[in-house]
């Protein structure tokens, strides 16, 4: 019955669907580049598969410098200054533009967060990348388009695009190449570089060929092999867990500039992020991924990205689930206690995440999102749950596709409504701050009875809450529903329990008590009133303590004296004078035997306040951590020689633990 009522509803749609959403335009490119001179000269015959009104959109930058419709010869009106041209054009089955331009400069700067934002097209001879949206190409608006580019670059360089490259040459001191990509995409991204290319083809478990390679600067040629190993090992992985991959090609691409993207049939990332030793084990994985997630199958932006929390998931989180059950479970601590950093008017609901914007974005976008399909896992099983992830990817390869229909994918392989679920996760903000309000145990026939009371905020979520309980006869888990404020639950065990602890491997999407989140960088760095504090008076000092504040905090930090956060910046002797006449706990022992010119820890006050200390033997110390430490947030504490890291770790986290006394005892 449901069968059939899909399919009928299936065929209404195709009827009603104009033609030309069906086929989506078509770009014919040709376009040269001399990174010497950043010039950019390209021509593009655009098909519509119906005659239809479009609107092209082309960076300000470009002349252009003819365009005609249907063979009809069109004069374009001036170009605003910066930004993008808008070009409306009447109902047309095919266009021709020409344009020509110089690029923006390749910027090696950043911004203090060291990410680059790329909103012009630029070049150079280190390296040319024109990003989808860059308003490089006259791209048509509002449309997914399929497309065919010709590079044409000087002899010593190398570029591509995504797709398939059809044919590649080298003659007349040119460099030249043709890529396809005929399934609907996002738009299009060009890259070159003065690159060494290493190929590999190799066969997938689901039997195509796929052409593997490498494009690298010179100066870490010798990582290719590495890397050709990695992408086949990635490729085979994830075509057996979700479906053939979907591309005829991969390619890792460097960037002189300290990035990292991923694109369909490539990625792209910085020279020095590639030399990085766990790149391969990790970051590579994910943007593999990212051709069955985001690139073969695109997220409703309007209605959330699902793609980086289910990669996230599949990838960075699987990999860590492989190493050890330790291991993912630190991987699960170190979300929630990101989450536990977060100042709550950070917040927002999941479904609200497109990309990330700024360290909140990402740890509701990347870690919460994971998190729930980690829960979802639980939920369903994990053979429903990779039933589920197959039967996705074949109902929305290479469409636009929401979390309803994610949602939809999992309640067909378990059988199961999973509305609440979703709902909850998804469109509320916040989590649950759950507690053991009380436990009590009695003797019974055959046993004991063990009564337990947890309390959540409100409004309640509907929760499996896991109990790790010690008992005189081992340890035993249990979970328990609750799906109010505060509920009880009662336990018939074997034996005695005499301890309850609360999601002790974290299995909750929650926001974690003070004891189980010891205090870390990040919550320093996300704080939303941080105070810096001078422990020394030496202008050099301050200096430096400014310029740390301001590449480690999101927020710029006030010099008023109560927050609840503190950078507490000095030399090593002031440092310890200002924890006495505070009242805190002394420098931590396992810093006080260690060297380093710099260390940083984190300390949580009576009060609840977080501080953390910077502590230097000279002004110079100080202002070396100013590049690294932003990269350490998840660490409580850091030792530094100059601005590089020898030591660093986090304080133990305490779980929740309720400890069940005799009956006369004093509870
Ligand atoms: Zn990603």
């Amino acid at each position: 019955m449901t069968r059939l009522a899909g399919f009928v509803a299936a065929l209404i749609g195709a009827l009603l669907l104009p033609a030309a959403a069906a086929a989506p335009p078509a770009h014919e490119i040709r376009v040269r580049i001399e990174p010497d001179s950043r010039f950019l000269e390209g021509r593009d015959s655009i098909r519509f598969g119906a005659p239809r009104a479009a609107t092209l959109v082309l960076s300000a930058r470009f002349r252009i410098d003819s365009l005609a419709v249907d063979g009809q010869r069109i004069e374009v009106a001036g170009r605003p200054a910066a930004g993008f041209q808008r070009i409306a054009l009447p109902a047309a089955r095919r266009v021709d533009l020409r344009w020509s331009g110089i690029l923006a400069p390749l910027e090696r700067n950043l911004d203090h967060r060291g990410t680059l934002a790329y909103a012009e097209p630029a070049s150079g001879k280190e390296g040319t990348f024109l990003p989808s949206g860059s308003g490089w190409y006259p791209a048509v608006e509002g449309a997914l388009e399929r497309y065919s580019v010709e590079l044409d670059l000087p002899a010593e360089q190398r570029g591509l695009v995504p797709g398939r490259l059809v044919e590649e040459r080298q003659a007349g001191g040119r460099y030249r190449a043709r890529f396809e990509f005929s399934e609907p995409a996002e738009g299009i991204a060009l890259m070159a570089g003065p690159y060494r290319i290493e190929e590999r083809r190799t066969r997938t478990a689901a039997g195509s060929e796929v052409r593997l390679r490498t494009y690298f600067h010179p100066e870490i040629a010798g990582l290719a092999s590495g890397y050709l190993d990695s992408i086949a090992g990635y490729l085979d992985l994830y075509e057996r867990r979700i479906g053939a991959y979907p591309f005829s090609e991969f390619s890792v691409v460097s960037s002189p500039t300290p990035t990292g993207f991923g694109m369909p049939t490539l990625t792209y990332l910085g020279i020095d992020v590639l030399r990085l030793p766990f790149i391969r084990a990790t970051s590579l994985g994910h943007e593999v991924l990212h051709n069955w997630w985001g690139n073969g199958v695109y997220p409703d932006y309007a209605r959330g990205n699902w793609s980086e929390g289910l990669t996230t998931f599949m990838a960075d989180y699987a990999y860590r689930e492989r190493e050890s059950p330790e291991a993912a479970a630190a991987a699960r601590l170190a979300w929630l206690r990101d989450y536990a950093a977060m100042p709550p008017g950070d917040d927002a609901p999941l479904v609200r995440f497109t990309s990330r914007t700024h360290g909140a974005s990402q740890i509701v976008g990347y870690n919460k999102s994971a998190m729930l399909f980690f829960m979802l896992r639980d939920l369903i099983g994990e053979a429903a749950f990779e039933q589920g992830v197959r039967g996705f990817w074949s109902a929305n390869r290479f469409r636009i596709a929401s979390w309803d229909d994610l949602r939809g994918a999992f309640e067909r392989a378990s059988g199961k409504n999973l509305a609440a679920f979703f709902e909850q996760w998804l469109e509320r903000t916040g989590a649950p701050s759950l507690r053991i309000a009380d436990a009590e145990a009695k003797p019974v026939a055959g046993g004991w009875q063990l009564s337990v009371s947890l309390e959540q905020g409100a409004p309640a979520y509907a929760l499996s809450v896991p109990l790790a309980l010690r008992t005189a006869g081992g340890e035993i888990t249990r979970r328990v529903e609750l799906s109010r404020e505060r509920g009880t639950a009662v336990l018939e065990l074997p034996a005695e329990p005499l301890q309850v602890a609360l999601d002790p491997e974290l299995r909750l999407m929650r926001r974690l008590a003070a004891a189980e989140a010891p205090p870390i960088l990040r919550d320093a760095m996300l704080a939303g009133n941080p105070t810096l504090v001078m422990a020394t008076a030496n202008t050099a000092v301050e200096a430096a303590a400014r310029e740390l504040a301001a590449s480690l905090l999101e927020r710029a930090a006030s010099e008023r004296k109560f927050a609840s956060t503190q950078l507490v910046v000095g030399f090593h002797a002031d440092i310890d004078a200002w924890l006495v006449r505070e009242g805190m706990p002394s420098r931590p022992s396992t810093l006080a035997t260690t060297r380093g010119s710099a260390q940083v820890w984190t300390a949580r006050a009576d009060d609840g306040r977080i501080v953390v200390l910077v502590s230097a033997q000279d002004a110079p110390s100080l202002a070396a951590l100013v590049r690294p430490l932003p990269h350490y947030g998840r660490d409580s504490y850091l030792v530094f020689e100059g601005a590089r890291m020898i030591e660093r770790g986090s304080w133990p986290a305490q779980p929740q633990v309720w400890e069940l006394k005799p009956k006369a005892g004093v509870r």
